[in-house]
């Protein structure tokens, strides 16, 4: 990408010198291209499912005479309207919150029943392919935060941890902390992630592997979403990923002060 600037020339009044402002417009540039890519990107997201809603609703007027053709081609419309709903939800979602100010008034949230809502949401998922959900360390656990977001960011994990794991292996989420973050990691057994990929898997719509996350139910932006509530929690979200054993991805959000460790941060000051 080649560095171009904006200029401005402007007649000093009376005075008989011009003041020139060069702008740098690579920044700009860049940001209108991310815009319009993003732009791109929905709307085929929108018209994919939208025109297979079409064909079918064709297909079944055709086959009206044959029931179970009707009952085979509704159901599918049903799954692309479903499609259509994930992808407008993710959306709202997405805009919600980024660029949001970090929180002014949270609420103190239980991790315990962060993960186990999260846990609930893909229990069916996981039976279906037998993959065992295990929860450790959550218990006592609590951050500042708003709890609906950081259920949605815990269910996009371990939604993904599923969808990218094989049969029969095993999902983990661990809770732990340090002096001042509280962690929470999310452990497959899965595909894993190329490690060229790691570094855009968080921007909205990157996937390693489309027709695989639509053919899961992905929309590309669950990543985007966890990563723009991780920092609306004023956390931090990381991967450590190896192909073909597995990847854990960790939230790292601050740590509520307790009121002892006020009182002896007051005592190091005195
Ligand atoms: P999607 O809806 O496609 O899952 P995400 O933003 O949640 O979108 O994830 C982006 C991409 O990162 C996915 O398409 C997938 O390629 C990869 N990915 C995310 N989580 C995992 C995981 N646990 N294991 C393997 N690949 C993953």
């Amino acid at each position: 990408d080649s560095t171009s600037f904006a200029v401005r020339v402007a007649p000093l009044g009376g005075t008989g010198l011009v003041l020139v402002l060069a702008e740098d417009q690579t920044e700009r540039r860049r940001v209108e291209a991310v815009r319009r890519d993003f732009v791109a990107n929905i709307s085929h997201e929108l018209k994919t499912p939208v025109g297979a809603l079409s064909l079918l609703a064709e297909t079944v007027a055709d086959a009206s005479d044959d029931p179970e053709a009707v009952r085979r081609f509704t159901g599918r419309m049903q799954q692309e309207a479903a499609r259509l709903t994930s992808v407008i939800q993710d959306l709202i979602t997405l805009s919600r919150i980024q660029g949001a100010e970090p929180m002014a008034e949270p609420d103190e949230i239980e991790i315990e029943t962060v993960v186990e809502e999260a846990l609930d949401a893909v229990r069916m998922a996981a039976d279906s392919k037998e993959i065992e959900l295990i929860a450790s360390g959550t218990e006592g656990m609590v951050v500042m935060g708003d709890e609906g977001l950081l259920v949605t960011a815990m269910r996009n994990l371990v939604a993904n941890a599923v969808a990218y794991s094989p049969e029969r292996t095993r999902v983990s989420v661990s809770v732990g902390s340090t002096d001042t973050t509280v962690d929470i990691s999310v452990a497959d057994q899965g595909i894993g992630i190329p490690q060229q990929d790691l570094e855009r898997i968080f921007e909205r719509f990157y996937r390693v592997d489309a027709a695989r996350s639509r053919a899961t139910g992905g929309t590309g932006l669950g990543l985007a979403i966890v990563k723009h509530i991780t920092t609306h929690h004023r956390g931090e979200v990381t991967v450590w990923s190896k192909e073909g054993s597995g990847s854990t991805f960790t939230l790292r959000l601050p740590r509520p002060e307790t009121r002892e460790r006020r009182r002896s941060a007051e005592r190091t000051y005195r």
